[in-house]
């Protein structure tokens, strides 16, 4: 026992080393011309890491300021504020029986994959133009496994009875099978466009928008149910509400570009769009995990529906299989970048 707890110690104490040994300075810091054009980003002029550090460069990279800081850390605490909100709705419930808590923990698990790829990806993309790439496309495959997550609950949990009847059979491979087309927008976007802001944002908006519309088809007859219904008040579609104005809001955040627009180059650390994107995305997570549990309190969800937790996880696994392959197959049209040795960056 005693030779583990000064294994432990002596390790600690090279990690705190390792971690004192900080090679990051701030006045390296670049200005937006004198990066690859690939990471530009629209109105965001300085606090840019240079290229062709070290890993352990970037890594420490997180404990400093740079336009890149608020990205990581909204998404790290993202995913602490899931983990939490995941006890909060699952608490009192018999998770091992009760089918309705099987979405969430789906839902949950996407969340987390999917704010943790973004975190890395924002963490490590200077690295080269290469690996900025790579790892967007890695932050890619977190949306479209979030929108999975997300399609599971609404179908199995917040769809209206009537919905749930018609298109339950097929809901499943259909949420599977569009996943993987929307990343392939993603994918296509981001290699055939990549410094082409416009271009590639417009793209992902269109896919978003028809990925958002499905997710969101089968609450829209609990509105129309409700409207018909004396006996039903709108406020009691308040917690599904929410959820899509956020939704909302993270479109507006993401395409918006503001307020770095209006101030270009004054919002360049802290305040730019991508940043509010972030915070509304744990925030639209937060709410639906949230808007769930109402939902198992109150309505009549037929259990039997909802298939095992086996087959939801093992979906999701077959899902990131589908997207390794894809990533891959697009990764091939990606160059690798001079490095620095043999090509000059401007
Ligand atoms: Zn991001």
């Amino acid at each position: 026992m005693s030779v583990q707890v000064k294994q432990f110690k002596r390790a600690s104490q090279c990690f705190v080393q390792w971690i004192m040994r900080d090679n990051f300075k701030s006045s390296e810091l670049l200005t937006a011309d004198r990066v690859p054009d690939i990471m530009r980003e629209q109105f965001v002029y300085t606090g840019y890491r240079p290229v062709y550090r070290s890993w352990k460069y970037y890594v420490h990279s997180i404990l400093h300021l740079h336009n890149e800081t608020v990205n990581i850390w909204t998404h790290i605490i993202g995913s602490f504020a899931i983990v939490i909100q995941l006890a909060n709705v699952l608490k009192d419930c018999d998770v091992a029986n009760d089918s309705t808590t099987w979405p969430v923990i789906t839902l949950g698990i996407c969340s987390i994959l999917s704010l943790s790829f973004s975190s890395i990806a924002h963490l490590l993309h200077s690295k080269s133009p290469w690996h900025h790439q790579f790892l967007f496309l890695l932050d890619y495959v977190g949306v479209a496994v979030q929108g999975f997550g997300i399609g599971i609950g609404s179908i199995y949990i917040c769809s209206s009875a009537i919905f749930r009847d018609v298109f339950l059979a097929w809901h499943l491979p259909a949420n599977l099978i569009l996943s993987v087309l929307i990343f392939s927008l993603y994918c296509t976007a981001r290699v055939k466009y990549g410094d082409d802001n416009d271009t590639r944002k417009s793209l992902m908006i269109v896919g978003t928008s028809l990925h958002g519309l499905f997710l969101f088809a089968p609450l829209v007859p609990r509105y129309t149910d409700c409207w018909w219904n004396s006996d039903c008040s709108m406020t009691s579609l308040n917690h599904i509400t929410l959820v899509v104005f956020l939704d909302v809001l993270c479109a507006v955040a993401f395409a918006a570009l503001i307020p770095e627009r209006w101030v270009p180059g004054r919002c360049d650390l802290v305040g730019h769009s991508h940043q509010i994107f972030h915070v509304a995305v744990v925030m639209t997570l937060v709410a639906k995990l949230s808007a769930m549990r109402i939902d198992i309190d109150t309505l009549d969800i037929p259990r039997k529906t909802i298939p095992s937790l086996t087959t939801l996880l093992g979906s999701l696994c077959l899902l990131l299989l589908l997207h390794a392959l894809v990533h891959r197959y697009f990764l091939s049209f990606v160059k690798s970048a001079p490095s620095r040795k043999r090509g000059r960056i401007k």
